[in-house]
């Protein structure tokens, strides 16, 4: 569509300028006219034996130069008549691309890129909201609360005191309770919900009498939580099936029977980025800096109603991911072969062997093709082939 608009725009200005030079023409015709008229009857007025052409001729270019203008006054018509029409085309189809899902029945799917952001009453809706993250006043909590009933536990005990270094033997005398902390997951085995406990016990050291308390395992840190094979279901369903936070809630509990807030799934997506941040340094290192070709693309991303761009660049083997708020942000440090569309970011991608994407072209072609040039539908069949 915009490539035909702009099609138009400059068969239009050609137009124009065609328009413009040829009232000039009839305007230089009009003076050349007169200027015949005024020395005819600057001939007749001396003795008539002068210079100037005979009245015949004089009579016969002034027909020639009348028939002239006609024709030409004709040719500006018509021209104008087209000028007109084509006016009109661009404006019909201004109006057409100007049309999307909320100001007409199209839906909002085929907004594509040209969705606006999210707003309430005329503010960005983050913006306007201005809230802080996870629950709000007057919202009643959930909290998870500890299986009256684990189906494990396992007893912690300190095994040397870190203030002495006395070894704490089996027979210590031992707090009479415990700090107790719970894990819910899946059964690796029959996919049941399991309960685990973990009691760390304590006592006073019997060398130096200070608090002694036994350690939990790593990545148990609160009186409840998920376990990894929950956590990386919520993690899968958030990040790789682009499911909105509510909805990953609603199938964890009506398929799984866990009940979570959206503020768990935001955190556990967080702290799983932190987990896998030096991975993807090191994936986006050795594909950039790889023998491999790479392929360079970029799309539009919604994030919080806004529009980002998701950046790809991926080999035959890894694909890195990466967000940004700008089209033009290209991945760093590239060597070797890289293949893209022909946006003009890339091409600004310097000490490296450039490549244009078929599948790029042949949609360039296809749009090409469509306003009936010929060369296109050739070089489409030539691309093919080479594939
Ligand atoms: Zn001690």
């Amino acid at each position: 569509m915009r490539q035909r608009i702009q099609e138009l725009l400059r068969r239009n200005r050609e137009l124009e300028l065609l328009v413009q030079r040829q009232k000039d023409q009839i305007t230089e015709l009009k003076e050349e006219k007169v200027r015949w008229e005024n020395g005819n009857a600057a001939a007749t007025i001396p003795d008539g034996a002068s210079t100037f052409p005979s009245e015949s001729a004089t009579a016969e270019r002034s027909d020639g130069a009348a028939s002239g203008e006609k024709k030409l006054q004709e040719q500006l018509e018509e021209q104008l008549a087209l000028v007109g029409e084509l006016t009109e085309t661009i404006t019909e189809l201004k109006q057409q691309a100007a049309k999307d899902s909320s100001n007409s029945s199209k839906p909002p799917s085929s907004d594509g890129l040209k969705k606006k952001n999210a707003t309430v009453n005329g503010q960005p809706k983050r913006q306007c909201e201005k809230k802080p993250l996870g629950g709000q006043p007057g919202h009643q909590g959930r909290t998870m609360e500890q299986g009256s009933h684990p189906d494990h536990h396992q007893d912690r005990y300190p095994e040397v005191c870190p203030h002495c270094g006395e070894t704490l033997e089996s027979d210590t005398e031992w707090d009479s309770t415990c700090e107790k902390r719970q894990v819910l997951d899946e059964n690796e085995t029959n996919r049941q919900l399991e309960y685990t406990e973990y009691r760390a016990h304590s006592c006073s050291c019997p060398k130096c009498g200070k608090r002694v308390k036994a350690a939990f395992p790593k990545g148990v840190d609160g009186p409840i939580q998920f376990g990894p094979i929950l956590t990386a279901k919520v993690i899968y369903l958030r990040v790789a099936q682009f499911l909105p936070e509510r909805r990953v809630v609603d199938i964890m509990r009506v398929l799984l029977k866990v009940d979570l807030s959206s503020a768990t799934v935001k955190k556990m997506c967080q702290r799983a980025a932190k987990l896998i941040a030096q991975v993807l340094q090191e994936l986006e290192r050795q594909v950039a800096q790889g023998t491999e070709t790479k392929h360079l693309d970029e799309t539009g991303f919604r994030i919080g109603g806004r529009l980002w761009w998701l950046h790809v660049m991926s080999t035959l083997t890894l694909t890195c991911y990466r967000i940004s708020p700008t089209r033009g942000a290209m991945f760093e440090s590239l060597q070797g072969r890289v293949v893209h569309d022909c946006m003009p970011s890339y091409a600004k991608m310097t000490d490296l062997i450039h490549g244009y994407c078929n599948a790029h072209l042949l949609r360039e072609l296809q749009a090409v093709m469509e306003q009936g040039e010929n060369w296109a539908q050739k070089m489409h069949r030539f691309l093919l082939l080479l594939e």
